[in-house]
Order: C-alpha cells, then structure tokens, then sequence
C-alpha cells in the first residue's frame, strides 16, 4: 500500500498548534506576531500565494501587512521599505515575494532583509546557518519537505536521496537539511547525463524542475519514497486550468512506497514552514 503523504492534512495540524500557541501569548497581554508581505507587480500567481499566506496567517492569529507596489517601483524604494521594516518593532517576518518584475535586483533587496525576520530563510546568513549546521531561519519548502517525511517517521539515514532540481529557492537547500539528516545525497540539474538511470537508484526521489509529469514510472525504484515540489499550471482535456508536479503522478504513485500528491503536498507545508519560522521569530525577538 502506498503512503500517500498529505500535507494539506499536516499544514492544518501545525497552524491549528500555532494558533494556540498565539492565542496562549496575546491572551498574556503581548502583542501579536507581524508578518510583512512585499508583492510587486500582478503577476497572478503571485497575488493567489500571496493572498493564500494573508488567509493562513490570519487564522493562526498573526497579523499580516501585504505592500503591494507597481511593477515601475524603483529597486532604491523597496530598498527603503525593507529598511523600515527592518526596523519595526510590531514585524517579525518580512518576505518579498519571488518573482519579481525584470529591473529590480531581487537578491539585492532579499539581502537587505534583517537575517532574524527572514522568514523565507533565503538570506545568505540563514542560508550559511543552515550549510553550517547551526540553528537559524530554514527555507520553507525544503523545510516542508522534511517535516513532510518526520511525521511519517520516514528514516533517512544512509539512504540514496536524488534531488532533481538545484536553485537555491529548493534544490540546493534540500540537498543540504537530506544531507543533514544522514542520507547519501545526488543532486540533478539540467545538464546531467541519464538522468533516469540516477532517479531509479533513489531510496527518496525529490523533484524541484518544473516540467510537468516529467517523472515516469520507469524513472522510479519501486519502493521510493517519491516527494514532488513541482507545481506546474496545464490546461485539463476540457480547457480549465489544472495544478500538476513534476512526476506522473497516477502512473508512480502504485510503485512507490510513499507520494506527495500535487496539490496537497508540499504546497501546504510550505505556508506552514513560514507560518512557523513567523512564530519562531517573534518568540525569540520577545524572548517569551
Ligand atoms: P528553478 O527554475 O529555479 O529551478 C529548476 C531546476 O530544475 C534547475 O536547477 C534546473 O537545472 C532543473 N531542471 C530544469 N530542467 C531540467 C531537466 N530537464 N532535467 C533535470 N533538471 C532540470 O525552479 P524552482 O527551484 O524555483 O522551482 C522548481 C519547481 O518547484 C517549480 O515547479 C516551482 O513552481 C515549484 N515550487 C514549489 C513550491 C511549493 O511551495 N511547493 C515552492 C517553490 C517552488 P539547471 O540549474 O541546470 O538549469
């Protein structure tokens, strides 16, 4: 039988045990956790995650504040306004949501982030945190992910973990926490020769690429514990729009020994993971 590893089910369970949390410290008389949400341009799919994070903070009891400027911004004002977010005393996270409009250096304005209110943990000191084994802020999705694999006490020590995929909003992180917890791990990319040659030694099979269904059964070593991050938009047979991740899906999930469905995996999680890294910050700015 395979697991089917749902993370729509697990999100609920960490926000509903955040919200307590939350509710428990206003109910002391402090204020509530801020998280601070940069959206530049209308990009839709952005504004859909961006509104997605509004309504999950919401429910957990944080306060959010989306900064939704035009897409001429200049680099030097969303540079001010990271600044002064910076300084807020009310903000715990600030998160600038990706992508960004061409003419704006978004790895200039992520670095301008207070590394302790960088709850996406894409700062380069959060990042080097995490390379160094040292506790700080972690990159949600591949943060999802491991949650994801933890509550289905799935042991990943000393077993082969392929990552698909090497950027360093997901690939390159996740090799980093796979490696962390003892597994033997193999990063793919574009340029690497025969890649289903590599996907089929995998005990713990991660896709990060964004190409529809690319993963097919006879990619997969049966009993893989199979994790797609992919979220691809395709049109259905009957023209609606349709969320599909990177591995085929239906024609996999019979092999596997566990599957993250898409959606309802690790799309989820990942809101939960900045959900959390938000509490976290306030708990440790507070000191409570
Ligand atoms: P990027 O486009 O930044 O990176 C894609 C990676 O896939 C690159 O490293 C690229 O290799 C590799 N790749 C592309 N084509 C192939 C191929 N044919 N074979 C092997 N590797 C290939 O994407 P992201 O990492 O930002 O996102 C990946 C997917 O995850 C997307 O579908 C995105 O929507 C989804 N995503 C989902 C999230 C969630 O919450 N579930 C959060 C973030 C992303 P190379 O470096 O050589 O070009």
């Amino acid at each position: 039988m395979t697991q089917i590893l749902d993370g729509k089910a697990l999100a609920a369970q960490v926000q509903s045990e955040l919200a307590q949390q939350v509710q428990a410290l206003t109910a002391q008389g402090h204020r509530p956790p801020g998280l601070a949400v940069i959206m530049v341009g209308d990009n839709p799919a952005s504004a859909a995650y961006v509104r997605n994070k509004e309504r999950a903070s919401g429910k957990v009891g944080i306060a959010s504040q989306v900064h939704h400027l035009p897409a001429t911004v200049p680099q030097a004002e969303v540079m001010a306004l990271i600044q002064h977010l910076n300084q807020d005393a009310n903000v715990d996270g600030i998160l600038v949501q990706l992508p960004l409009p061409d003419g704006l250096d978004a790895v200039a304005l992520l670095n301008t982030i207070d590394p302790d209110k960088d709850v996406d943990g894409l700062h380069p000191i959060n990042l080097g945190r995490l390379l160094r084994g040292e506790q700080g802020l972690r990159s949600c999705t591949p943060y999802g992910v491991m949650r994801l694999m933890a509550a289905h006490t799935i042991d990943l020590t000393g077993q082969q973990a392929v990552v698909v995929g090497r950027s360093i909003l997901v690939g390159k992180p996740m090799a980093i926490m796979l490696l962390e917890a003892n597994a033997t791990v193999t990063v793919a990319h574009a340029r690497t020769v025969d890649l289903p040659a590599l996907t089929r030694q995998a005990d713990i099979l991660v896709a990060a690429v964004g190409r529809p269904n690319m993963i097919t059964a006879d990619w997969v070593k049966p009993g893989a514990v199979v994790i797609d991050v992919g979220i691809n938009r395709v049109e259905s047979p009957d023209g609606k729009a349709q969320l599909v991740g990177d591995v085929d899906y239906d024609a996999v999930a019979p092999i596997a020994s566990a599957i993250t469905p898409v959606p309802g995996g690790i799309g989820p999680m990942t809101v939960a993971m900045l959900l959390e890294n938000t509490v976290t910050s306030y708990r440790q700015r507070l000191q409570i």
